[in-house]
């Protein structure tokens, strides 16, 4: 079997969602109802000054070093949620993010619209992943996130029976689009507020350009770094 592509223009496999589009709100609107146990969050408490730092779609080779190198400098800790194939191509880079200290979540092995699949296909989903993390890392993630904000509430207990929960944003970079930095800075900076859950991904070279002064920005803001779990605590599953 060949390796997978890392180069998601190069993929063909209609399987394989595009990453990085995960601003499907209409998905995200019916997630945001979900309940059957399941805790969807999109924002933490906006107690003190804290929120969390998010990077989907990861690890990828040539970007995500520069973005841990950008958290390192400034001793910050943020959440990566991994696409499973990514990881089995790159494992030696997810395990150097945890070795880095950060959070690492479930992101879907292949990156589909969940909401769109049958059960058994969601469960191989999130099991696959779970499992090629927790074999080079040596973590066990206990928060996902649907790509595209796509998951059904009726699909909310599968999610609960992998112990996991479902973590959507409430700031949307758009960096998946390369908007240009300013403009990622911008966003950023204009809508980030105390519990604020921040969407980015490392995933293109625009986002780990800009993604120190994105820190830096907060840090002058006042903002204080938080994984998601340190962030909202474990998921609240029935
Ligand atoms: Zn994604």
């Amino acid at each position: 079997m060949a390796a997978p592509s890392l180069s998601w223009a190069a993929q063909a496999d209609q399987s394989v969602g595009q990453p990085g589009a995960e601003t499907v709100r209409r998905a995200t609107a019916v997630a945001g109802q979900a309940g059957g146990g399941v805790h969807f969050a999109n924002h933490g408490p906006g107690l003190g000054r804290r929120i969390a730092v998010t990077f989907d779609d990861g690890p990828t080779p040539g970007v995500t070093e520069k973005v841990l190198a950008a958290l390192r400098e400034r001793h910050l800790s943020a959440t990566f949620f991994m696409i499973g194939q990514r990881v089995a191509a790159a494992p030696s880079l997810a395990r150097h993010v945890r070795e880095e200290g950060h959070e690492i979540g479930n992101h879907s092995y292949t990156h589909p619209q969940l909401g769109r699949l049958p059960a058994q296909q969601v469960v191989a989903q999130l099991q696959r992943t779970q499992e090629v993390i927790e074999q080079n890392t040596g973590f066990r993630p206990s928060w996902m996130r649907p790509p595209y904000g796509s998951f059904r509430p009726a699909q909310a207990p599968i999610a609960a029976q992998e112990g996991l929960g479902v973590v959507l944003w409430s700031v949307d970079t758009r960096d998946w689009a390369r908007p240009g930095t300013e403009r990622i800075l911008g966003t950023v900076l204009s809508q980030t507020r105390p519990g604020s859950i921040v969407l980015m991904h490392d995933l293109h070279l625009q986002t780990a350009e800009v993604v120190g002064r994105v820190l830096d920005g907060l840090l002058e803001r006042g903002f204080e770094f938080a994984t998601i779990s340190n962030l909202l605590g474990a998921p609240r599953i029935a």
